[in-house]
């Protein structure tokens, strides 16, 4: 055996299996920490250039990169598809939303990144132009899961490149092809070099957080506070999208029909994988039943595939792997062991990693279908008295990413919203902040650090803030400040500054105050 053959033996690689069919679709090798430096390396090389370009110059690279997303479209789907078992239909959206993200930032970047005028705010200041500029961090390290896999990347990806960052993708071990398939469009459309990926396993994400100047991370809890811990120790900021636990609540005066479909759909696209998923469901008492009642039909119409070639031949997909399967398995099991009801599913089905959508009732806040992020096709439903009742069970969580209230009063609507802990309220809709993206998505408590997307703040997060200075008139020699500090220099100095930060008769020097009132 050659020396070639033999190395190829010893590298480490990762297959990538179409959870689905169980074919395996692709093979990536497992990137060493001195790989992954590496590439970090040759990044930092190229990003000054990039950054020189200015927005504008920038914007046209990522129109580039999305007329080829758009050019690309089939094969990026299937190729979604393949490592995902994903519905047809939950691939396009993928790369349309990437696509709609590129058009909203390269339309702003120039704004959003644009030096800011401040207005000094009084006369001790009123002699400096002042200046607040952005400069990107020269390396973002952007690691992501396996829901979305080329969603999270691309949605991450375009914003940091466009505030002039070089950026280094870690994709899911589980799902790299999406990433590695968005990179090689940037190489095809002769972008400059200063987007890459590496791919492996947890190692590979922790040498991306040991090497770049700042991380964005979306997936676990667990794996969220191990990078945000590690990124306080290097001292580099980090944005961690986590997991979620989304409650719903419906009130009485609720349009039942689209509160059964919106939650259905809410609960169940993309397999109930997704960080924002309706995960419980709290019914007011008077309309509980016939709550359930629509809502059970509803997913009992569902077709439960994923393999079809035309286009909507299926409604929910496979799970991404085993593991989650078996996660999900222990929700439902552990739930009816204490007491619960499936309505319908219950149970994996097909071969593959398909598992029934699944409707649980008479559970209850002991069960971990109710507080556990299940990351799987199932709708737990409780009955409540009130909305009182309603919002102390949604917020008795861990995690605090988003929720959705389902009513036709819609200033009740906004006031349960206000009192709800999480990070984001749609009313009578699901999911439907995550398309808008002058809207902060971030979550609170366990769900999370930071937000993505939110109008500048989206771009500005992957800068550093600058404040300047400049003299607008002539300067002196020296400053009433500056040495010597004589008697005379402070004593004006202290006059001075009285009259400009003080208020009232608090203007007056201390001695002239002191023969006038008592200090307080
Ligand atoms: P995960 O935390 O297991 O893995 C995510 C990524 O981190 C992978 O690329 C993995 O290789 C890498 N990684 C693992 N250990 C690491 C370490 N020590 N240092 C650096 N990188 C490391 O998550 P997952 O199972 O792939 O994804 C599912 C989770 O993602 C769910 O909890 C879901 O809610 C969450 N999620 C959140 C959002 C959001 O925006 N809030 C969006 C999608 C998914």
């Amino acid at each position: 055996m050659s020396i070639e053959e033999l190395s190829q033996q010893i590298t480490d690689t990762v297959d990538v299996y179409n959870p689905a069919t169980g074919e395996l679709v692709g093979r990536v090798t497992v990137q060493t920490p001195d790989e992954v430096d590496m590439v970090v390396q040759e990044l930092r090389t190229h990003q000054p250039a990039w950054e020189a370009l200015g927005p504008k110059a920038r914007a046209s690279w990522l129109r580039k990169l999305r007329n080829w997303l758009l050019d690309n479209e089939a094969h990026l789907v299937d190729e979604i598809r393949a490592e995902t078992g994903k519905p047809r239909t939950e691939a396009v959206l993928e790369v349309m939303f990437v696509c709609d993200a590129i058009n909203y930032y390269a339309s702003r970047a120039h704004k959003y990144l644009a030096d800011e005028r401040v207005r000094p705010h009084g006369l001790l200041t009123a002699s400096k132009k002042l200046l607040k500029i952005y400069r990107p961090y020269p390396v973002v390290g952007i690691v992501t899961p396996w829901n979305f896999p080329l969603l999270i990347p691309g949605v991450d990806a375009v914003p940091a490149l466009l505030a002039g960052a070089a950026v280094i993708i870690k994709p899911s071990e589980v799902t790299p092809l999406s990433t590695v398939a968005l990179v090689r469009g940037w190489q095809e459309i002769g972008g400059p070099p200063v987007f890459a990926h590496v791919t492996g396993r947890g190692a590979t994400g922790a040498a991306v957080v040991d090497a770049v100047d700042m991380v964005q991370f979306t997936g676990s809890t667990k794996t969220g506070r191990a990078i945000a811990a590690r990124a306080g120790e290097r001292l580099i900021p980090c944005s961690v999208e986590l997991g979620g636990k989304d409650p719903a609540i419906v009130l009485a005066d609720a349009d039942l029909e689209r509160a059964a479909n919106g939650i259905t759909w809410g609960g169940l696209v993309n397999s109930g994988q997704a960080c924002i998923s309706v995960e419980r469901v709290y019914v007011e008492a008077p309309v509980y039943d016939q709550f359930v009642s629509l809502v059970t039909k509803q997913v009992e119409l569902l077709r439960h595939d994923t393999n079809g070639e035309e286009a909507n031949s299926a409604d929910v997909g496979a799970l991404a792997t085993g593991e989650q399967v078996k996660i999900v398995v222990d929700h439902v099991d552990s739930a009816i062991a204490l007491g619960a009801k499936t309505l319908t599913g219950g149970a994996p089905s097909k071969t593959g990693t398909f598992f029934e959508p699944t409707i649980l009732v008479d559970v209850d806040h002991s069960m971990v279908c109710m507080r556990e992020e299940t990351f799987g096709p199932t709708i737990p439903i409780m009955k409540v008295t009130d909305v009182d009742e309603a919002i102390r069970l949604a917020n008795d969580s861990d995690f605090g990413l988003s929720a959705t209230v389902w009513t036709k009063n819609r200033r009740k609507g906004l006031a349960i919203a206000r009192r709800l802990e999480v990070g984001a309220v749609n009313i009578n809709d699901a999911y439907a902040n995550l398309f808008c993206f002058g809207l902060p998505f971030g979550g609170w408590k366990g769900s999370g650090l930071g937000a993505r997307l939110g109008g500048a703040q989206g771009i500005r997060k992957f800068c550093r803030q600058k404040g300047i200075t400049v003299p607008r008139v002539p300067t002196m020699k020296d400053e009433i400040l500056w040495y010597p500090y004589t008697d005379r220099r402070g004593t004006t100095a202290a006059k001075v500054l009285r009259l400009l930060t003080a208020r009232g008769s608090r203007r007056l020097s201390p001695d002239h105050r002191s023969s006038r009132q008592q200090p307080e």
